[in-house]
C-alpha cells in the first residue's frame, strides 16, 4: 500500500448481496488519480452499451481522490459516477463535506455498486469490512431522520452518511446524493440511480488512519493556509459571505438568471444580497473536512411559515437563483424553505427550480393548461407554489410526477424541444450563470460530457487583468494574455481547454476548487507540493493534466458509444438572443455560427472526432488508453 490511499476498491453486487475487494497499486493511482478517473474506468468496462440508466447493469461508483482526507484545506471531495438517468450520458458529480475522508478511513478508496437489491438496504462500512443492512423501515423518512437512525443503529454519532432520499427512491431524475445533510453530488440525477438500485444510504465509520508521506509538510501548509487565506480578497469573501454574495455581483454584471433567463438582473438586489442573508439567516459559518474557509452556511429561521431545520444548512448562490430570481422570487426566507425541502428529499435545487420555471413558461404559452397541472395556476413569482411543487415532485404526487422527469423529458413530451424556453443541454438544466457575460461558461454548457454545468472550468471573469492573482496563477499553464469575458476566439477556446483540464485534475484528486488557484488562494505549486507530501510521488503538473485527460477521454468514449456527438453540443436558442438588460442591453453578444465554430475547434484541440464524438486513436494511444481503443473498435 502506498500513501494517501488504501489500495482497496469495494465491489458490491446488490442483487446477490456479494461483496468483493479489489487491490490496486501505485501505478493505478498515478494513471487515474481517483474520483472521476476511477469512476469512468468502471463505467466503461462494466456497463453494456445502450442500457436504460435504471437497469441493474448500470453502475454507481463512489470514488475518492488520492488527496481526499489529507489534513490540508479543501481536500474532502469524492465523485459519484454512473450512466445518468437525467442525461443518458456518462454522469458525474463531485461532493465536498466529510463522507469522502470517512470512506477512506473506513478502508476503501472507492465503492462500485451494481445490480439491484430486492428490498431497500443500506451499506455499512467500517474497519475494511462491508455489510448490507435492511433499510425498509426508512421508507418515508427525511434525510435527517435516516442519518440519525443509522447512527443510532450502529452506535456512533461519528458515522458519516451519503444517502439519497425519497426523491431518489422515487426515481426523480434530478435526485441527488447528500452527505452531512448539506453537501451534494448534486447534478446528473445520480441519486435516482442510487434509488433504482434500492440502496438508500452508504454509512461509513473510519477506524483506520490514512498514511501520509510527509505529515510535517502538510501540517505546516495547513497552518500557513489557515493564517493567510483571508489576506486574499477571494478567500475573505468566501469566508464572510460563502457564495451568497454572487446574486448581487452577477446581477450587477448582467449574468443573474431572472424569469427563466428572460432577464439578467434584478432592479433591487437588496432582498437577496449577501449582507441581507447574513443578517436574516446566518447562524454560523460551516466548513468541510480540514477546511478553514468555512464557506458553507449554517442558518436559523424560526419563521411560522418558512421556519427551517438548521441541520439542512442554508441556500448557496445556485439555489438563491434557481429557487429565487429565476422564478421571480426574492424572499430569502421562502428560498431557504425551498432549499430545506430539496435537502430533506435529496433533490438538485438547480434542476428542480429550472424545471418549475420551464413548466411556468409552458403554462404562460398555453402549451399546458390547468387540465394538465391538476388545477394549479402555474405562474412564477409565487413562493408558496414553488414550495408546494417541490413537495409534489419529491413524492411524485399529481403534476409533480410529471415535473420529476425534468425539463428535457417534458420538452419532448410536450413537443417544445426546440423552443427557446427549453433551457437544458444534453438533458440537464442550465445552472445560474448567463454565458452572454462570460462566454466560456457557454462553451462549458455545450461541450460538457454530462450536460450543462458551471463547474467544468474556471469562469472568464477571473482572467481579464494581467496583474491579478488568478491570472498570474494560470500563466505556468500557458495562458499569457488576458481576455475579455465575451471574446469568442481560438485563444478563448485554447484557454478553456487548459482550464478544463485543471478543473478535472482537482476533481480527480478530490480537491475543492474554492481552495486552490485560480479560484481559491492556494497556488498550484503548493497544491503539487501537498500532493507529493501526501503520496511520496514526484508528480508534475504535466503528469496530472495527462491523468485528467484520461478521465475526459473515457467519458467521451462512453458517450460516443451511446451515440453522442457534436450535434448534442447545442446551446439553447435564448442564449443567442440580444442581451435583455444590464451591461450590453440590446446587443447580440455572440452569433451561433461563431459559437458552433468554437465548439468544433474544441473537438480538434482535444483530439476527438466531432461527427462520432469518438476520441482519436492517436489520442487514446498517447494517453496509454489502448484498452479503450480496443473496446471501441471491438
Ligand atoms: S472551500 Fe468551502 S466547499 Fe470547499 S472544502 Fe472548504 S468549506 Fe468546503
Amino acid at each position: 500500500m502506498g500513501y494517501g490511499y488504501t489500495g482497496k476498491i469495494l465491489h458490491v453486487d446488490l442483487g446477490s448481496r456479494k461483496t468483493e475487494v479489489e487491490d490496486k497499486n501505485d501505478a493505478f493511482y498515478r494513471t487515474y488519480l481517483g474520483g472521476r478517473g476511477i469512476g469512468y474506468q468502471y463505467l466503461l468496462k462494466k456497463v453494456p452499451p445502450g442500457i436504460d440508466p435504471f437497469a441493474p447493469e448500470n453502475v454507481l461508483v463512489l470514488a475518492t481522490g488520492v488527496m481526499t482526507g489529507a489534513p490540508v484545506a479543501a481536500s474532502c471531495r469524492f465523485a459519484a459516477v454512473g450512466k445518468s438517468p437525467l442525461t443518458g450520458t456518462a454522469g458525474e458529480s463531485e461532493a465536498a463535506g466529510f463522507f469522502g475522508p470517512e470512506l477512506k478511513k473506513a478502508g476503501f478508496d472507492a465503492i462500485v455498486l451494481q445490480g439491484r437489491s430486492e428490498s431497500p438496504v443500506y451499506l455499512w462500512l467500517t474497519d475494511g469490512k462491508a455489510e448490507i443492512k435492511d433499510a425498509a423501515h426508512f421508507s418515508d423518512l427525511g434525510a435527517r431522520e435516516v442519518e440519525d437512525t443509522i447512527r443510532k443503529e450502529m452506535g456512533s454519532d461519528k458515522i458519516r452518511v451519503a444517502q439519497t432520499g425519497l426523491a431518489g427512491m422515487n426515481r426523480v431524475r434530478f435526485a441527488n446524493i447528500t452527505n452531512n445533510l448539506s453537501n451534494f453530488n448534486g447534478r446528473n440525477g445520480l441519486g435516482a440511480l442510487m434509488g433504482s438500485k434500492n440502496i438508500r444510504a452508504v454509512a461509513a465509520l473510519g477506524k483506520k488512519k490514512i498514511r501520509f508521506h510527509d505529515q510535517e509538510f502538510l501540517r505546516q501548509a495547513a497552518q500557513t493556509y489557515a493564517k493567510t487565506f483571508r489576506d486574499n480578497p477571494l478567500g475573505d469573501a468566501l469566508y464572510v459571505y460563502g457564495t451568497t454574495i454572487f446574486a448581487e455581483l452577477l446581477s450587477a454584471a448582467g449574468a443573474l438568471p431572472v424569469d427563466n433567463f428572460r432577464r439578467s438582473k434584478l432592479d433591487d438586489t437588496a432582498p437577496v444580497s449577501g449582507d441581507t442573508y447574513n443578517k436574516l439567516l446566518l447562524k454560523k459559518r460551516k466548513g468541510c473536512h480540514a477546511c478553514p474557509v468555512r464557506c458553507k452556511r449554517g442558518i436559523a429561521l424560526t419563521d411560522p411559515k418558512y421556519g427551517v431545520d438548521s441541520r439542512y444548512g442554508g441556500p448557496e448562490y445556485e439555489t438563491i437563483a434557481a429557487l429565487g430570481s429565476n422564478l421571480n422570487i426574492t424572499d430569502l426566507k421562502a428560498i431557504a424553505k425551498g432549499n430545506e425541502i430539496c435537502n430533506r428529499y435529496c433533490m438538485d435545487t438547480i434542476s428542480a427550480g429550472m424545471t418549475i420555471a420551464f413548466a411556468c413558461e409552458c403554462f404562460e404559452n398555453g402549451i399546458i393548461t390547468k387540465e394538465d397541472t391538476g388545477g394549479l395556476e402555474l405562474r412564477s413569482g409565487n413562493p408558496d407554489l414553488m414550495i408546494r411543487l417541490l413537495e409534489m415532485i419529491a413524492r411524485r404526487e399529481g403534476f409533480g410526477d410529471l415535473l420529476a422527469e425534468g425539463t428535457s423529458h417534458l420538452a419532448v413530451k410536450w413537443g417544445v424541444e426546440n423552443k427557446p424556453y427549453n433551457l437544458s443541454v444534453k438533458g440537464q438544466e442550465l445552472p445560474m450563470h448567463d454565458p452572454r457575460v462570460k462566454v466560456s461558461v457557454g462553451i462549458g454548457y455545450a461541450i460538457s460530457t454530462y450536460g450543462a454545468d458551471h463547474m467544468t472550468a474556471s469562469h472568464d471573469n477571473y482572467f481579464t487583468e494581467e496583474g491579478t492573482f488568478p491570472f498570474q496563477s494560470v500563466m505556468p499553464l500557458g495562458i499569457y494574455k488576458p481576455m475579455h469575458p465575451t471574446d469568442i476566439t481560438t485563444e478563448k477556446v485554447r484557454s478553456y481547454v487548459v482550464l478544463e483540464n485543471l478543473w478535472r485534475v482537482m476533481d480527480a484528486l478530490g480537491l475543492c476548487v474554492f481552495g486552490y488557484a485560480p479560484r481559491g488562494v492556494m497556488t498550484l505549486d503548493v497544491m503539487l507540493q501537498c500532493l507529493n507530501a501526501v503520496t511520496g510521488w514526484n508528480a508534475s503538473l504535466f503528469e496530472l493534466i495527462k491523468a485528467a485527460e484520461r478521465g475526459t477521454m473515457m467519458a467521451r468514449a462512453f458517450n460516443s458509444r451511446e451515440g453522442f456527438n457534436i450535434k448534442h453540443d447545442r446551446l439553447p436558442q435564448r442564449l443567442f438572443d440580444p442581451k435583455p438588460d444590464g451591461p450590453n442591453a440590446g446587443k447580440k453578444v455572440f452569433a451561433s455560427a461563431d459559437f458552433n465554430n468554437a465548439v468544433r475547434i474544441y473537438y480538434e484541440m482535444i483530439g476527438c472526432d466531432a461527427e462520432t464524438g469518438r476520441p482519436y486513436r492517436g489520442k487514446l494511444l498517447e494517453l496509454g488508453l489502448e484498452w479503450v481503443e480496443e473496446l471501441l473498435s471491438g
